[in-house]
This record gives structure tokens, C-alpha cells and sequence, in this order.
């Protein structure tokens, strides 16, 4: 019994290979056919940081796929506005979008989990959740039905709480605040009392020179020096509350995905892991020099919030993350997932993580 049982797995087995070899046609990728792809972003084209990672993008998928997919790289503004970048993608107009989930909350009101959450995860543990814990399945399906893709893009680590020409000592201070500040810390500054703003990277400057905003958020010392924020803002505070791990990201037009042979898929999804840590690892780098710059070359005022205003902000985050579960099914779904790792987290980063900066 037990021989004709090995038998008939070996010809079952052997039946496989030869259906395999037979289909191999279907499955060996046509080395010959070549992809030229188009890639929009929400960042000024050649922007250090942030605008890097299309670029890397770009450059390491050419140098993997030995020129089988070429991507041409279009900065905000040169193919479409920076908040069409979504649509462009879903589209099909570009087959590949880099920038950020929080802004298309307008078109799915839970998108805003996938960038930061206030007082949420660190980078670390954002990419942990991402890719370990559930988290890009989510982002996955909540992007579905918009045609898209999503790939974690790039992380900056946790950020500053922003630039201010206001003083900000107390929660009265944040009444009728007009801050640029996107996403769920957004919802949090206007349940505060103030007045959020979503807008570009590209028109902060100015908007604050000009005194449109009286406060923006931006990335940290490396991203803000270079976009001259000093000149224009009286105080730099910290810490970014807001967004504690923000992770960018890569969208990719489904049919286009598709249409790629598995290997070229394969490449893909490599660069664009490579590229959302290499990102990182730039951040940790450089921010450390620009802050001393900033600070002694630039006679920057770096200030704490205080302890009293970040509770209460924590508070209100609370709140407003509580009311965006409920919002739909997949939201609770979401909200659940990522409150869950947050809880199991800090258990762990708290005899890890945090003791050994306490101890270093
Ligand atoms: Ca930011």
C-alpha cells in the first residue's frame, strides 16, 4: 500500500514538473520588452530628502532591471499639481506617485493612519507594523479601489513640532493658530482651536514670510535648512507629536503593476523597501549636522512645548483617533491594528528602546 502510495506521489509530482515545463513559455519573463514608466511626485523636483527617493527610485529600478523599466521622475508642478498626484496615479496619466497617504484623506478619510498617527509609532515601529504586523494589507485594501498600490516610500523619523512666529506656552496660544499642518495632526490642531492648513511643501515659505500662516510643520533639521524656514520663523519647536515615525509613500497604478513580468514586480517592490529605509538612514545622518547649523550659524530659538500642551494635545488626539475608527469598517479595522502594536510596542520599547537611551 505504502509503495503504491510513493508511486502515484511521484507521478502526480512528475505530472507537475511537465505541466510546468510545458507553461514555461507563459512564466520566463520577454527580456526584450522594455516599461517607460512616469512618475509624479508632491515634492519640488530635485528637493533634497524627501524629493531623493523618487529619484533613488528611479535610478536603482533602471540599474536592477538592466534598463527594462525607465522612469522618468516629474517634480509638483511639471506633469500635474502636487495633490493630483493620487488621481494622476489612479488614472493611469503616471504610472507611479511618491508622496505622502495624508494627503488623500479627502478621498479615503482613513488614509491618514498611513502616514502618522499623533503620539503614535516611532519609525521603527512603523515599518515593523507595515511590514510584520498588517499594516500594508490594510493600506492595500483601503487603496483598491482607487486603482492603486501602495508601497512604504521612505521614513523620516520622528519630526519637529514645527516652525512658529507665536510663542506657544499654553493651550490658549493655539487658538486661532493658522498652522500648516496635514492629516490627523491637523484634525487635532483645529479641535484645539486653530486653524489647519494643508498645502504644499513648495508654498511655506512664502506663506509664512507673507504671514497667510502663523506656524508650519515640515520634516526636521535636514528637510527644514534647506527650504530656509529660519529666515522666515521666530521659534522651532519640538517634539513632533504629530508625527512621531511618518512614512512616505510609493503608488503604483494597478494595471501597470500588472502588466510588469514577475521579476520586473519583484524589482519594484525591492526598491522601493530599499528606498523607504535608505531614506531613514539619510535622516539619521544629516539631521544631526543641520540642527548645530541651524542653531550656530543661524541663531535658531529651539524650544520644547510644554509638558501641559502636549498632554492636553495627547488628550485631543485621543479623541479625534477614536472618532476616525468609528468613521467606517475598514477605519475601525485599521485603527484597531495599529492601537494594538502601538500597546505591545511600548511595552517592549520600554525595557529596550527607551531604557537604553536613558542609560547610553
Ligand atoms: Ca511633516
Amino acid at each position: 500500500m505504502r509503495v503504491l502510495m510513493v508511486a502515484l506521489i511521484s507521478l502526480i509530482l512528475a505530472s507537475c514538473g511537465n505541466k510546468s515545463a510545458d507553461t514555461d513559455t507563459d512564466i520566463k519573463p520577454d527580456t526584450q520588452k522594455t516599461y517607460s514608466w512616469k512618475l509624479v511626485t508632491t515634492w519640488p523636483k530635485n528637493y533634497p530628502g524627501l524629493g531623493s527617493a523618487p529619484e533613488n527610485f528611479a535610478k536603482k529600478i533602471a540599474a536592477m532591471s538592466g534598463g527594462r523599466i525607465k522612469i522618468k521622475v516629474f517634480g509638483a508642478g511639471q506633469l500635474v499639481p502636487a495633490f493630483e498626484v493620487f488621481d494622476a496615479v489612479s488614472q493611469g496619466t503616471a504610472q507611479v506617485g511618491h508622496g505622502a497617504a495624508y494627503y488623500w484623506t479627502g478621498k479615503a478619510k482613513a488614509a491618514g493612519f498611513f502616514t502618522s498617527v499623533p503620539f503614535g509609532l516611532n519609525a521603527q515601529e512603523m515599518n515593523g507594523w507595515l511590514h510584520y504586523g498588517g499594516g500594508l494589507e490594510l493600506w492595500r485594501e483601503l487603496y483598491s479601489p482607487f486603482n492603486l498600490i501602495p508601497f512604504a516610500g521612505g521614513s523620516t523619523g520622528v519630526q519637529m513640532a514645527g516652525w512658529f512666529n507665536r510663542e506657544i506656552n499654553s493651550m490658549e496660544d493655539i487658538k486661532g493658530l493658522k498652522m500648516r499642518i496635514p492629516g490627523l495632526g491637523g484634525d487635532v490642531i483645529t479641535r484645539a482651536g486653530g486653524v489647519s492648513v494643508t498645502m504644499p511643501g513648495g508654498e511655506l515659505y512664502t506663506s509664512m514670510q507673507t504671514g497667510v500662516i502663523d506656524a508650519t510643520e515640515w520634516v526636521g533639521p535636514y528637510n527644514d535648512l534647506a527650504f530656509g524656514f529660519h529666515q522666515v520663523a521666530k521659534y522651532y519647536y519640538y517634539p513632533g507629536w504629530h508625527e512621531p515615525g511618518p512614512i512616505l509613500e510609493f503608488i503604483v497604478n494597478k494595471e501597470a503593476y500588472a502588466s510588469l513580468p514577475s521579476d520586473l514586480q519583484a524589482i519594484v517592490e525591492s526598491a522601493a523597501r530599499a528606498v523607504n529605509q535608505d531614506m531613514l538612514d539619510e535622516y539619521t545622518a544629516r539631521n544631526n549636522s543641520a540642527l548645530v547649523e541651524l542653531v550656530e550659524t543661524h541663531g535658531v530659538d529651539v524650544r520644547k512645548l510644554p509638558d501641559d500642551v502636549l498632554t492636553e494635545l495627547r488628550r485631543l488626539s485621543a479623541e479625534v483617533l477614536d472618532e476616525l475608527g468609528q468613521d467606517s469598517e475598514i477605519s475601525g479595522r485599521i485603527a484597531q491594528s495599529v492601537m494594538e502594536f502601538k500597546k505591545q510596542a511600548m511595552e517592549y520599547h520600554a525595557i529596550s528602546e527607551e531604557a537604553y537611551y536613558k542609560v547610553r
